[in-house]
């Protein structure tokens, strides 16, 4: 599950210059004349590790979720650094009317080289949200009601996203503080390459763009989840 990469103009030129010290200049054009002879695979560093590659059918299959809903789906592909400083690609199964902000938090997230643990809509974990947050799973659409009500979650309409939620799980405020946190074993350590907090600039991205973070709601900080209302 590999992809490799070509190279041409770039690397013609600086496999050209290293090699013979007395080359002459390489001119704009001598590069394009290179750019159909030097084939070279992009170093190991860069190779993109895929966490998922799967259709919009096999990421829908077994839902609940009524047809008008389903219609409202896209899967997206989303590149990401990952807790091994790899680059990997995973998927995101969501509401068309989030793609565009989630496409460009994810441009940021890459640039800024935030881990994301893994992206693989919730189908691969059998639709059981405790599983995905076990495994430190980012995504989205989860046709389900919002834990202890009969209301359903913003996850049912795929308006809302778990960013690593072992790193950032839910935790009860006061008077509920007892109450184990989810997932159960999960710790917060703010230290933890991949953990949100107040001002970080990956929680800044989701506000500038509208979405409510988890953190303010009233009796937990859900803190690996945004959402958003149209
Ligand atoms: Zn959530």
């Amino acid at each position: 599950m590999v992809r490799f990469k070509t190279i041409y103009c770039l690397f013609g030129f600086m496999i050209i210059a290293s090699c013979d010290s007395s080359v002459k200049k390489t001119t704009p054009e001598d590069n394009f004349l290179q750019q159909d002879t030097i084939v070279e695979q992009i170093p190991e560093s860069e190779i993109i590790i895929i966490d998922s590659q799967i259709t919009f059918e096999e990421a829908i299959a077994g839902t609940k979720a009524p047809q008008d809903v389903i219609d409202q789906l896209v899967l997206i592909d989303v590149e990401y650094y990952s807790t091994d400083n790899e680059l990997h690609r995973g998927q995101l199964l969501l509401n068309r009317a989030i793609e565009e902000d989630i496409v460009a938090i994810f441009d940021s997230i890459k640039i800024w080289r935030f881990p994301i643990a893994q992206a693989i809509p919730i189908v691969a974990f059998d639709w059981d949200d405790n599983l995905s947050m076990a495994a430190n799973n980012t995504s989205s659409f989860c046709y389900r009601k919002v834990l202890g009500t009969d209301n359903l979650s913003r996850h049912a309409m795929g308006m809302a996203i778990d960013i690593n939620p072992f790193f950032n799980p839910m935790i009860w405020k006061p008077p509920y503080e007892n109450r184990p946190n989810k997932p159960e074993d999960a710790q917060y350590n703010k230290e933890t390459p991949g953990t949100l907090y107040l001002e970080h600039s990956v929680v800044r991205e989701f506000l500038k763009r509208k979405f409510t973070w988890g953190y303010y709601f009233s009796r937990y900080y859900d803190i690996h989840h945004f959402q958003k209302y149209k």
